[in-house]
């Protein structure tokens, strides 16, 4: 059997191309990168045990096991990252949360900045990679996925501090940034089904969907230096309903951002400090606050 006729075995299975061209490449010992490799030998012949790895690795992708998990990597924000079944497949999506936070950290030296619910450190060490002079701490409840982070962080000799804590339970004040993917879809949402490899501590979180992220905005003010900002991951319907909580909260600058897909993926937020929350005001005096400024380009609320 050819190298190209392994691939049209996968494709008549039902494979995508990419897909199998990656598994293919796997089953060779080769790297991810050496697409380019494979057109070239596609008439050279699959040695045997490359041919039975890559019929397994076929039929492990055919019930719904993510590519990543069967390389046992992803690539995130220009970082290689070992995952498996323990934590979440950093997803293109989140890059764009990494990108919003780098930017809003430029101007300030030394930056300290909580990651929770880090998974595979994905976040965590893209933004310490970027930024060597930030302080990062990552905080995951699965003693699994901080075993993973700490891998990574090792691999990539990056000074990931890890903690174990459930959102900001025992966590340090004064940070500059906290950011977060929480898990966010709705426990009843379909589109679950296709993603049963994850762990599902990752992904759902309550009815709405919303359950962790109102969670982290309830908590955070506690925790943010004055100035200092807080940036969500959330779902493609969430965007509007995370702005309300942020503001609600006294959040000022609220604001999404879009991801590749031109969907409003991140919102986030400036905590004013505690001479200005709402929270802390002494009472009766006078209008609590103006009401809170949603800024934002939903078309549909334009408030
Ligand atoms: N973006 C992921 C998905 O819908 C969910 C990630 C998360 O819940 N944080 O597939």
């Amino acid at each position: 059997m050819t190298l190209a006729d392994a691939l049209h075995q996968a494709a008549d299975r039902g494979l995508a191309r990419l897909d199998a061209q990656l598994l293919l490449l796997h089953a060779l010992g080769r790297d991810p990168g050496d697409r380019a490799w494979l057109l070239a030998h596609d008439t050279d012949t699959l040695p045997v045990p490359a041919q039975a790895a890559f019929q397994a690795l076929c039929t492990r992708r055919m019930h719904g096991e993510p590519v990543a998990y069967l390389l046992g990597h992803k690539e995130f924000h220009g970082l290689v990252l070992a995952v498996d079944a323990r934590v979440l497949v950093p997803r293109p999506d989140t890059e764009t949360l990494v990108d919003w936070a780098l930017a809003l950290l430029a101007p300030l030296p030394a930056p300290a900045v909580l990651d929770l619910g880090t998974g595979s450190g994905a976040i965590a060490l893209a933004l310490l990679h970027r930024r060597p002079d930030a302080e990062v701490e990552a905080v995951d409840h699965s003693a699994d996925a901080l075993a993973v982070a700490r891998a990574n962080a090792a691999r990539l000799g990056l000074p990931l501090r890890l903690r174990e804590a459930s959102w900001l339970e025992g966590a340090a004040a004064g940070w500059q940034m906290i950011v977060s993917n929480p898990p966010y879809v709705a426990q009843a949402d379909p589109h679950l089904a296709d993603l049963t490899h994850e762990p599902r501590s990752a992904l759902a979180a309550g009815a709405d969907g919303l359950d962790d992220l109102r969670t982290i905005v309830a908590q955070a003010p506690a925790h943010l230096a004055a100035g200092g900002w807080l940036l969500l991951e959330h779902g493609w319907d969430q965007a509007q309903a995370v702005r309300t909580l942020l503001a609600q909260a006294g959040f000022t600058g609220v604001t999404s951002q879009r991801d590749l897909a031109g969907i409003e993926r991140c919102s986030g937020g400036r905590w004013p400090g505690p001479l200005a929350s709402p929270a802390h005001l002494p009472p009766k005096s006078g209008p609590i606050s103006a009401p809170p400024q949603v800024f934002g380009s939903n078309p549909d609320n334009p408030s």
